[in-house]
């Protein structure tokens, strides 16, 4: 490490999160993956900041066009996914709650974790579980349909570095 911040962004200097080495590796496509080296990657998701990975010498940077899959924190397309594991999308979410008022899906996200069907670290960018995530949209969605009714399901992640859920809700 040849400064005092390896954990920094170097597209937007802010705190990067830890993913797992396999998580770049799982989701980069062929050409940037050729350039992976080593291990150390952490993922940046500042929304307007393109970088998607970055390596603690901060000498590697991955962007958004370098991933197989839109990256949920990066993008505003209602058909970007939320959920990776599970093919939920932002818009397939405001359906559902456009239509009858309230969400399964975190409930329904948080059974097949339990069941071990998930595989967070190498199907979402963010390498952790997608519940905080899946519970803002829910959230976002049930605010623009003028309610503010709770959200069911699981408060947390199901597995380690539980999603965006750990400021608490
Ligand atoms: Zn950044």
């Amino acid at each position: 490490m040849k400064n005092g911040t390896p954990a920094s962004c170097p597209g937007c200097a802010a705190t990067g999160r830890r993913v797992d080495d396999s998580t770049p590796g799982a989701l980069l496509r062929p050409n940037a993956k050729a350039r992976l080296t080593g291990g150390g990657y952490r993922f940046c998701r500042t929304e307007s900041c393109d970088v998607v990975y970055f390596d603690e010498g901060q000498e590697l940077t991955f962007g958004t066009a370098d991933l197989e899959v839109t990256v949920f924190q990066k993008s505003s397309d209602p058909e970007r996914p939320v959920c990776y594991c599970f093919e939920h999308t932002v818009q397939s979410i405001y359906d559902e709650v456009g239509a009858r008022g309230a969400s399964d899906v975190p409930e329904d996200i948080g059974e097949k974790c339990r069941a071990g069907l998930d595989d967070c670290e190498h199907n979402n960018p963010q390498g952790s579980c997608c519940l905080g995530n899946v519970r803002r949209v829910v959230k976002e969605a049930l605010r623009a349909r003028g309610d503010v009714g709770k959200v069911h399901g699981a408060s947390r992640g199901c597995c380690s570095g539980s999603g965006e859920s750990q400021h608490g809700s």
